[in-house]
């Protein structure tokens, strides 16, 4: 499951020896990207969309100044979500009308922002139009919109359900046509719809019926339209393993259903395009979470490895993310790759509570004190999304190499 190349049993990113790139960097712990796994990942997302089919990064997975730029340069756009991603994405280099906000709860300043910036706003509720009236007129500049829409459909069994039932995400369908007069009230700029349905789903029958699903949905509303529709944003989802038992999301089958989806939209909107918006599954396997064994003990017969890093990086890692089921993330001795494993340990933080655990139960090679233990699947949800002020230990260095 790990990408990252090995040479004389240690772990190298952007073909640096891990040892080495520790001393580089100066401390321990870092989170370590690396540069030519990105640009592969797109190729491989890439590599499952059909023509009209334009890929977008989703910010909030990872917003790392460095690793923005090198994104802008690969993508057809970001999606942000919030004033803070947008100026990251337009520092970045991404193209102000290649960007899409989305989110809920926008103030009049972040809208005021964004409509300033040329991007495009995806609309979620009825006080937004409101309010980008009022902003557009001020400007002199219609805001660009397309409307997120809560879907009628309620799909079980993704990782983390964000669309059908009750929701505080988008519009509900049956909403849509009193907010898309709304829009065409306002003259607003329409240019079409979001939506989205999950993240980190792993079964490629269950986007795929997604995506046929949304489509019918959308296309109810063709009597309603305010504008030409322009393109389609259907989210995005695309899952990547974290657990022993997880399989990579199958992609053979998306250029044909997706282009399936595509031919439907387009009999009833001429020329309209699609977007997938992806965040962990162009980046979570490029990064890895770096740490040093500072200790390592046993406890009436359990050994635990005591590492510098823990949930104030690296959260998500440690179960503390929203995860029902506590299960390790893949982790390594860096330089002791393809070496068997010993006894199961218990993969400890520095943090004073036990929800700082990075597993229990992991087969390791044997470790010492010194050794870098890193945990891979760490290039998404990671820094940004960790409580770093919690205990005060040291704020947390990110590289791109
Ligand atoms: C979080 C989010 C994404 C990215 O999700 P990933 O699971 O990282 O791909 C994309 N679009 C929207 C609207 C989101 O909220």
């Amino acid at each position: 499951m790990q990408a990252f190349e090995v040479f004389d049993g240690e772990l190298r990113v952007g073909g640096v020896p891990l040892r080495l790139l520790a001393e580089r960097v100066g401390q321990t712990p870092f989170f370590a990207y690396d540069r030519q796994l990105v640009t592969r990942r797109v190729e491989l997302a890439r590599s499952a969309l059909p023509e009209g089919v334009s890929l977008t990064y989703a910010v909030k997975a990872n917003p790392m100044p460095a690793l923005l730029a090198h994104l802008a340069g690969l993508v057809d756009g970001m999606d942000v979500a919030s004033a803070g991603e947008l100026k990251a994405a337009l520092d970045a280099g991404c193209a102000p009308a290649q960007i899409c906000f989305a989110g809920p709860g926008k103030r009049a300043q972040e809208l005021t922002q964004a409509v300033a910036a040329g991007a495009l706003l995806h609309v979620e509720s009825a006080r937004e139009v409101s309010v980008l009236s009022e902003v557009s007129a001020r400007l002199g500049v219609p805001a660009r919109v397309a409307l997120r829409i809560n879907p009628d459909f309620d799909m079980r069994s993704a990782g983390m359900r964000m669309g059908g039932g009750a929701q505080v995400f988008g519009v509900d369908l049956e909403q849509a046509p009193t907010v898309l007069r709304q829009i065409q009230a306002a003259g607003l700029h329409f240019e079409g719809f979001h939506v989205y349905a999950a993240t980190q789903v792993l079964q490629a029958d269950w986007l795929i019926q997604s995506w046929h699903h949304m489509a019918d949905m959308l296309l109810k509303l063709t009597d309603e339209l305010p504008g030409p529709v322009q393109a389609v944003n259907l989210g995005g989802g695309w899952g990547i393993p974290y657990f022993a038992a997880d399989k990579p999301l199958e992609l053979a089958r998306f250029p044909d259903e997706l282009g399936a989806v595509l031919a439907r939209l387009r009999q009833a909107w001429p020329g309209v395009g699609m977007v997938q918006e992806l965040g962990r599954f162009l980046v979570g396997p490029t990064g890895m979470y770096v740490t040093r064994v500072q200790d390592r003990k046993v406890s009436r017969g359990q050994t635990f490895l005591v590492v510098d890093g823990g949930m104030h990086h690296q959260l998500a890692a440690t179960g503390n993310l929203g995860q029902i089921i506590r299960r390790p993330y893949p982790m390594a001795i860096a330089h002791r790759m393809g070496q068997a494993p010993a006894e199961p340990v218990t993969v400890a933080g520095p943090l004073c509570t036990p929800l700082d655990c990075l597993g229990t139960g992991v087969p390791l090679p044997p470790a010492e004190v010194g050794d870098l233990l890193v945990v891979f699947q760490s290039g998404a949800y990671g820094a940004s999304a960790s409580p770093q002020g919690f205990l005060s230990h040291p704020a947390c260095i990110e590289v791109l190499v």
